[in-house]
């Protein structure tokens, strides 16, 4: 699929589109509809469970996106949290310089300064894509952070968060009393957070405000993860920093010839299996990519990004990222608040270390579509985890006639309590399932006259038809309900065995 087909199937799906759409939309900024905001509530249900419930002594918190400016200043987002911009002299439209320069065909790398953006435009003299002129104003760095007044006329300064990861490192300190004061402990947060992006165009892979799902666990960088065991066996695709190359490699080689800490390899093989045995995405198309020098964020001592392929983007795109960040942020905000951030564990003082584990949800439920979208000759079908479907069953009548629409209600009813169930009496049976199939939904009920005939052996049976295999199952109807639960649910204890 490419990106307008994409688009094209999320709006007529009900999955997403451009926020205040009747006013001609906004860049940036996106609304999900009903199917959207379901697939989006599956896939954070799937990750908190993973991530989440298996983990031992991880807990789930939810912080305020409002911040004061006060955390931001010590976090260093007030200073750092920038990209660069450049203006052009004639037609003042601005742009992310690097936007300009790639979309010019001229490739920069990621933590390029001022200058040397400046020394790239002028030497390709790249045109102003609006007016064509080749005169820009110099490049500066343009704060990403979206600024509020909190209060009435010259209130305080406040700011929406730039990301979910603040709250943890400022309630940390707060959880570690009511969490038993031991170390490592996890504090996960799905929320939003908000960028003010340069001229966003690119669906939800750059918004100015977006869901992050974020795991931020705190540890004793002398006690932690040290062995890898039975994981270590496991291969994942990482293309390191500084290699020309990507490559397939056991965990347990990261650890020795490459230096990857223990604790971080254990996590790279933790996310793996997510995306590849709970999402189901291809081996093939899932690798970490290492970050290093201007590149890398500069809070993190080790920075991958994780990476799916996505046809629509034209190859790998960032959807997450496992990020050590040492003990930057703890110690930044026990200095800027004068509190000790140092806890006493294993019998010594300690600033705890943090290892990040951050996903863009928008962008990962893009990469559903795009995965697991398929078309053939005679169907289009999100093959996606039943578990992750936005409907987990849709209620057909063959016919409009009076006995089987109460048969279709009585079903209705009856799922309702247990199921995300879609009533659809509308255009042919074809129509009906071709509906469903694209937008993932496993089970097709469908009520017909044998359902409703006294005396005939299918009474009170209905057809299920599955999505995969488009097979039909004759079913009862007070069955129904453990024969579709059975097929949907997700135990993440089957996926991940090494906790
Ligand atoms: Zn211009």
């Amino acid at each position: 699929m490419d990106i307008e087909e994409l688009m094209g199937l999320a709006k007529r799906r009900g999955l997403f589109w451009p926020s205040a759409e009747i006013y001609g939309g906004a860049s940036g900024i996106y609304d999900y509809g009903d199917v959207g905001a379901l697939l989006k509530r599956r896939f954070e249900s799937v990750w908190l469970s993973y991530f989440v419930d298996t983990g031992r002594d991880c807990y789930l918190i939810e912080g305020s996106t409002v911040l004061p400016e006060a955390p931001l200043v010590h976090s260093g987002h007030a200073s750092r949290f920038n990209d660069t911009i450049v203006g052009c002299s004639k037609c003042k439209t601005f742009y992310r310089a690097d936007v300009l320069l790639s979309d010019a065909g001229i490739s920069i790398s990621e933590g390029a300064g001022t200058a040397e953006m400046d020394k790239a435009i002028k030497e390709h003299r790249v045109k102003c894509p609006n007016c064509k002129s080749t005169q820009f104003m110099p490049a500066k760095a343009f704060n990403m952070m979206i600024e509020l007044q909190l209060g009435p006329e010259k209130g305080d300064r406040g700011y929406l968060r730039p990301e979910t990861a603040q709250s943890a490192y400022l309630n940390f300190f707060r959880e570690f009393n009511v969490l038993r004061k031991t170390l490592p402990l996890g504090l996960a947060i799905i929320g939003k957070a908000y960028r003010n992006e340069i001229s966003p165009r690119q669906g939800l892979f750059r918004m100015r405000e977006l869901t992050q799902a974020e795991l931020q666990l705190f540890f004793d960088p002398e006690h932690w993860v040290s062995e890898l065991g039975d994981l270590g066996k496991r291969t994942v695709t990482v293309h390191l920093y500084g290699k020309k190359e990507k490559q397939r490699i056991a965990l347990d080689e990261l650890v020795e010839k490459h230096k990857i800490p223990a604790f971080y390899a254990w996590h790279m093989g933790f996310i793996d299996a997510f995306y590849r045995e709970v999402i189901g995405v291809p081996e093939e198309k899932i690798m970490f990519l290492e970050k290093g020098g201007e590149e890398k964020a500069f809070y993190n001592k080790i920075h991958m990004d994780i990476e799916i392929d996505i046809d629509s983007w034209g190859g790998f795109r960032e959807v997450g990222g496992l990020h050590y960040r040492g003990d930057y942020d703890l110690t930044q905000h026990g200095k800027g608040s004068k509190q000790e951030m140092a806890v006493l564990v294993n019998e010594r003082k300690v600033v705890p270390h943090v290892l990040e584990l951050s996903f863009g949800v928008d962008r990962n439920l893009w990469m559903l579509l795009d995965v697991f979208f398929k078309k053939d000759s005679d169907r289009s079908v999100l093959g996606i985890k039943p578990y992750l479907a936005p409907y987990h069953v849709a209620v057909f009548s063959l016919q409009k006639e009076a006995d089987l629409d109460s048969a279709v209600e009585r079903i209705y009813k009856k799922l309702r309590p247990g199921f995300k169930v879609f009533l659809d009496n509308s255009g042919s049976i074809g129509r009906r399932y071709a509906r469903m199939d694209e937008i993932g939904t496993p089970f097709c009920v469908t009520v017909d006259y044998d359902t409703v005939k006294k005396g005939s052996k299918d009474h009170d049976t209905v057809t299920v038809r599955s999505r995969d295999d488009k097979k039909q199952t004759r079913v009862k109807i007070d069955d129904l309900g453990s024969f579709i639960a059975e097929r949907i649910a997700f135990n993440p204890y089957e996926y991940f065995k090494f906790n």
